[in-house]
């Protein structure tokens, strides 16, 4: 590449980050530590997308709970098998079962906002929930099929063995960490998972009703932006 088409790039980089940044929701621009600087991957090794793979393959057949019943397409996850940063969110909604991927219907559009307002893209980082399956009419996860799913939601973290996972939602957050507190009360803290640094915060469809709380999980992502320029 010569140096203009370099240069060029470098701006259109800059205007993306900046437009994602407006579409967020923010109204002064922020630069993070590490923004915009390319991200050098680690090469893939065969062990990480194996293990995904395998746990994968296990998921599309499951009947472990009655969601498999009712299911389109399970969900079980998309994105970097050697991603440093991972999303979990709650469990698939119409869009996804139609699909068969996360977040893909409004809530997911604000995520995929959200990340590139980090100066990431969605492709760089993982995304999945902690159930596979559609509960119907977008009810509540049950403590149940939450017990019967879980498993593969560890396996898939310990795989890709992120620095950071980023629970959305109560959800999330309460099956990784086994606690009943309220997204509000750990929102924003750094909770230690395994090893790997676990930052809860709002849920993108709780933001879709309280845009003003947007302030607080751009917070969150700047401190999750901050963890990975030191890791
Ligand atoms: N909400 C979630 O928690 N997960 C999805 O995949 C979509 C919406
Ligand atoms: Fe299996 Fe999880 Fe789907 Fe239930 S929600 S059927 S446990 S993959």
């Amino acid at each position: 590449m010569n140096t203009k088409t370099e240069f060029l790039n470098i701006i259109k980089d800059i205007k993306a980050y900046i437009k994602a940044q407006e579409e967020y929701g923010i109204a002064e621009i922020l630069m993070m530590p590490g923004a915009g600087v390319p991200e050098t991957k680690e090469p893939l090794l065969p062990s990480k997308s194996k293990g995904l793979l395998s746990v994968k393959n296990e998921v599309l057949n499951c009947k472990a709970c009655a969601l498999h019943k009712t299911r389109k397409n399970v969900v079980f996850g998309d994105g970097d098998p050697r991603a440093k940063l991972v999303f979990v969110g709650e469990a698939p909604g119409y869009d996804e079962d139609l699909q068969g991927l996360p977040f893909v219907g409004q809530a997911g559009k604000l995520l995929t906002k959200m990340i590139e307002a980090m100066g990431l893209s969605r492709d760089s980082v993982y995304i999945c929930n902690v159930l596979k399956c559609r509960p119907p009419e977008n009810r509540q996860p049950q403590p149940e099929e939450v017990a019967a799913c879980k498993g593969y939601l560890s396996r898939q973290i310990e795989a890709i063995s992120p620095k950071v996972i980023c629970c959305l939602g109560r959800h999330a957050a309460c099956a990784l960490l086994e606690t009943e507190d309220p997204i509000s009360k750990i929102r924003g803290k750094e909770i230690d998972y395994n090893g790997v640094i676990l930052v809860p915060t709002f849920h993108p469809a709780y933001l879709l009703r309280n845009p003003s709380a947007k302030k607080e999980v751009w917070g969150d992502l700047k401190k999750i932006k901050k963890i990975l320029s030191e890791v």
